[in-house]
């Protein structure tokens, strides 16, 4: 239920209602990041108030990482099978967070893990069009054609992907292989493998270079970093 933020912040014990207005009304409070200084704001328990910086006590700090995923690591926060998960990837990192969208467990690179559901949600949203570019090595090469037709939208799951970049950065003819980098905006299930299937290119490695502006080229496989302030304040 959505309640008063000066009875909120009363409540968590910062001040008394009287105080908690001087403090919101002076710029000191955050509702999801974002400075409140209207008296009437009314918050939901699943607002996240901060107070100086600080938390309401019994929230967590808002925090964002972003991880190089290595292969053999499943996406979620728990697995039933046991396998490692992203989640125990970020060993040190107290707080609950949990993926923003899925890698597959054989697919690497960018993956950003918060606290923040508002933003998650909000990156996940079809409407929101984050770049998320990958590195496909695939078997044979494609034909300028293929690669039109994986701009222009292929059709997967009965539906056509929206438009793309697609564009070939190197090529081993003895091993008849090539590499994609294909920039996609959806987030649709195993997309890349599926669009790539569809010109008749299936995927044999996958990487996910860059999210957003986010890239993972200075992470090693397994290593992870929080995000700086701008970052953050960049992806909202
Ligand atoms: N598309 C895929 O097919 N797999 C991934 O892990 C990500 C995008």
């Amino acid at each position: 239920m959505a309640e008063r933020l000066q009875k909120v912040m009363a409540q968590a014990g910062v001040a008394s209602r009287r105080a908690s207005e001087k403090l919101i009304a002076d710029g000191h409070v955050t509702v999801n990041g974002k400075t409140v200084t209207e008296l009437g704001t009314k918050v939901e328990p699943s607002d996240h108030v901060e107070v100086n910086g600080a938390p309401l006590e019994g929230q967590e700090k808002l925090v964002y990482y972003l991880l190089n995923k290595p292969r053999g690591v499943i996406t979620a926060v728990k697995d039933d099978k046991d396998r490692q998960t992203v989640i125990d990837v970020l060993a040190d990192v107290r707080e609950r967070v949990y993926p923003v969208g899925r890698l597959d467990y054989d697919t690497t690179g960018a993956l950003l893990l918060t606290n923040d559901g508002e933003l998650a949600n909000q990156l996940m949203h079809p409407r929101y069009k984050i770049d998320k570019v990958y590195i496909a090595k695939v078997k044979g090469v494609p034909t300028n054609d293929e690669l039109k037709t994986l701009r222009l939208g292929v059709v997967v799951a009965g539906k056509k992907t929206a438009e793309a970049r697609a564009d070939i950065t190197k090529l081993d003819k003895k091993k008849g292989t090539a590499t994609i980098q294909l920039t996609i905006h959806e987030g649709r299930y195993h997309q890349v493998k599926e669009m790539l299937k569809a010109v008749g290119h299936p995927v044999i490695k996958l990487h996910r270079e860059r999210y957003g502006m986010l890239d993972v080229n200075d992470l090693l496989s397994g290593e992870y970093r929080e995000l700086r302030y701008e970052e953050v304040q960049q992806l909202k």
